[in-house]
């Protein structure tokens, strides 16, 4: 792995294909365990989590099931500030065992404000997988209950994480070179 160009800024290698894949293979084996007997409905969230989704769930050796949501954004009222609401979750989840599947969280803010409407759809149960986290920029504090990589506060694009539209068809995770920022 060398260094790597995306749009206008280049990128150094990170975590090869082979770390990632090591490490989903024991959070899949911890689901495995804590979700034997329980069904669990995977949500993974688009566009980020789709490979990650994939790897994951494919490890996954219990019975379980799979969608795909987008998170959209939208401007509410000055009192409500601005809105993050799912597109295209077609499952009803009332009852049941929830993972959420997340690329990456950041400051907390998407998922700080989603996990509460999804608990008032009344699921059994609701835990985060996110393949990657960044302490330092922590915001709004989340329990991540599977967890592949902490990270440092840098950019990092592959693996399904893009750069301005570009970058996720990369098997491994590329970060920032220090002096592209
Ligand atoms: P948060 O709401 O936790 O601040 O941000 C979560 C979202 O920001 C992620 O789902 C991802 O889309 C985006 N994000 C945060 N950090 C990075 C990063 O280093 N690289 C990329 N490609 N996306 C990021």
């Amino acid at each position: 792995m060398s260094i790597i160009r995306v749009h206008d800024k280049e990128f150094e290698p990170y975590l090869t294909a082979e770390e990632i894949n090591a490490r989903i293979r024991i959070i899949a084996a911890q689901i495995n365990a804590d979700y034997a007997g329980k069904k669990p409905l995977f949500i993974a969230i688009l566009n980020g989590a789709f490979m990650f989704a994939s790897d994951l769930f494919k490890e996954i050796t219990i019975d379980a099931e799979i969608c795909f949501i987008k998170l959209a954004s939208y401007k509410g009222t000055k009192s409500s500030g601005h809105v993050i609401t799912a597109i295209g979750l077609d499952m009803d989840i009332i009852g049941r065992e929830v993972i959420i599947v997340e690329d990456i969280v950041d400051t907390g803010k998407t998922l700080n404000e989603f996990l509460p409407q999804l608990q008032h759809q009344q699921p059994a149960s609701m835990s985060i997988a996110a393949l990657l986290h960044k302490p330092e920029a922590t915001v709004y504090p989340l329990k991540i209950d599977y967890l592949g990589f902490t990270i440092p506060n840098k950019f990092v694009v592959g693996y399904g994480l893009d750069y301005d539209g570009l970058g996720r068809n990369i098997r491994e995770l590329y970060r920032l070179c220090e002096q592209g920022n």
